[in-house]
């Protein structure tokens, strides 16, 4: 795979999700950061964009529930480069009726190389970071040099 660079901005995209027994820990955690996050463009699957903006205020947009695709909307817009920022709690102790789409969103999120954090004390990291509130270069496929040594394929 070829990369080529280019910047992350110092307004991010954010997409917000939690599993269920997450939930709490994702509201605690953007109440902790409200101000940082006021600065950044937030999206987040149905459920998780609710109980966050409940308890925050915190404008959000809204995407489809997780297990009603959701998961997979993050996925769609990190691809799009809508989405440059994913904080992503996921339950390590429960089976998901739609685990292969959190497989498929952390393996999208891998591909197009932008920070993620699976738990409260990862983001923690990322907030403190003088990073996330300034510009950065990433490394993400070339499109058009993928599709050129595809064009090879016979
Ligand atoms: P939810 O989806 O925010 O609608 O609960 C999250 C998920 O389970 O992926």
């Amino acid at each position: 795979m070829q990369y080529k660079k280019i910047t992350l901005p110092a307004n991010k995209s954010i997409a917000l999700v939690a599993h269920d027994n997450k939930k709490p820990d994702i509201i605690r955690w953007c109440e902790k950061h409200q101000s940082d996050l006021a600065h950044h463009k937030l999206y987040a699957t149905g459920t998780t964009g609710t109980v966050i903006n409940a308890a925050t205020g915190l404008e959000i947009e809204r995407l489809i529930s997780g297990p009603l695709g959701g998961d997979q909307q993050v996925g769609s817009l990190i691809t799009e480069g809508k989405v440059d920022f994913l904080i992503f709690f996921w339950d390590p102790f429960e089976p998901m009726p739609h685990d292969p789409d959190v497989k498929a969103l952390l393996r999208i999120a891998a591909v197009w190389n932008i920070p993620v954090a699976c738990n409260p004390i990862s983001a923690d990291f990322m907030v403190a970071s003088p990073l996330f509130n300034s510009e950065f270069e990433r490394n993400v496929p070339d499109y058009e040099g993928y599709m050129k040594a595809r064009a090879t394929i016979k």
